[in-house]
């Protein structure tokens, strides 16, 4: 049914272990996928540096470009220092990027048990590194707004909050969605020499006025698309385009694939989003390439049971949203 025209992707944000490298291969091919962008796995997992990346290479040459993430184990004082050195080491051994997980702000503690919040001091030397590097960090503050909310039937993410109890932030131990991401635009503003990729539409995707005001504001700011057509297809198509058009040069494609890790917990269960979530033409692409309308989003219907509309992009818009904006941001893609 799908007469989409052959066309390049990257993806920017994926998250691969290692044992499904091949599969990932099988899925890059099918899809045109000329590059990935890998997050965090390999810290996620307690793996080996080193090792994760001769695996990575091995199977997908310079076509896997990888973000590590910080060590939040090792909070003794100066951690942000030998964080910072930390990345800088794995950078010249390869990496691309640096990756904060959200856990940073909501979970993450220092040495006196206290929450580190994402615009602690502590961590500027990291971001700095960063900028000097000349790599840029891909950042996942806050969440899903619905994730902040009593978990009750009026919680329209109950289905996800059910089988991911972890996700559900709602209290006072939990610092607040806006604080959060007030946080994270604190560093953005502190840093304007590093380039910083706000996950997942910046992770406000519920409201597009807003982002539109951050990427007006910092320069330095960036947004990926990961995960976000469930929320993406909520808004009037015109504002989803007039932002899309606006913010052509300032927008990556990403999809939040994740192979491993926390899917392996959904193994052996009916999990549609895993299964239709692998298919780039038949969730991603129609949406943002075509007119078509009551399209599944790719986390239908775990992450939401509603349709969404297509916003038929332009092609120069596609192209950039697709290609171009991430090689301009992420020199290492350009091997
Ligand atoms: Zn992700």
């Amino acid at each position: 049914m799908n007469a989409l025209p052959d066309r390049t992707l990257i993806d920017v944000h994926i998250h691969v272990a290692p044992a499904h490298l091949e599969y990932l291969a099988q899925i890059m091919e099918a899809n045109h996928l000329v590059s990935v962008v890998n997050l965090g796995v390999l810290e996620q997992a307690g793996a080996p540096f080193e090792e994760g990346m001769r695996a990575f290479r091995k199977v997908l040459g310079d076509r896997m470009v990888y973000f590590p993430a910080p060590d939040f184990r090792d909070v003794a004082p100066g951690f942000g220092e030998r964080m910072a050195d930390e990345l800088e080491r794995k950078v010249h051994a390869g990496a691309g990027g640096l990756k904060i997980f959200k856990s940073l702000g909501l979970h993450e503690k220092d040495a006196e048990g206290r929450l580190i919040p994402v615009d602690d001091p502590r961590l500027d030397p990291l971001w700095a590194r960063a900028g000097e590097l000349g790599v840029p960090v891909l950042i996942h503050s806050s969440d899903v707004l619905a994730h902040f909310q009593p978990l009750d039937e009026h919680n329209e993410q109950r289905e996800a909050l059910t089988r991911f109890p972890d996700w559900h932030v709602y209290g006072d131990q939990f610092p607040g969605h806006d604080d959060l991401l007030e946080q994270r635009n604190r560093v953005i503003a502190r840093h304007p020499g590093t380039t910083f990729i706000g996950a997942h539409v910046g992770m406000y995707y519920e409201r597009l006025d807003i982002v539109d005001a951050w990427l007006d504001h910092f320069p330095n700011f960036y947004v990926d698309t990961a995960a976000s057509i469930v929320q993406l297809g909520r808004h009037p198509l015109d504002q989803v385009r007039a932002f899309f058009s606006k913010h052509q040069d300032r927008i990556v494609f990403g999809t939040d694939l994740v192979l491993g890790g926390f899917a392996d917990k959904d193994e052996g269960r009916p999990w549609e989003f895993k299964r239709i979530g692998y298919d780039y033409s038949q969730v991603d692409r129609l949406y943002y390439e075509t007119n078509e309308r009551q399209l599944r989003h790719p986390g239908y219907p775990v992450f939401g049971d509603w349709l969404v509309d297509g916003i038929g992009l332009p092609q120069e818009v596609l192209d950039k949203l697709y290609v171009e904006n991430a090689w301009r941001l992420i020199p290492a893609l350009q091997c």
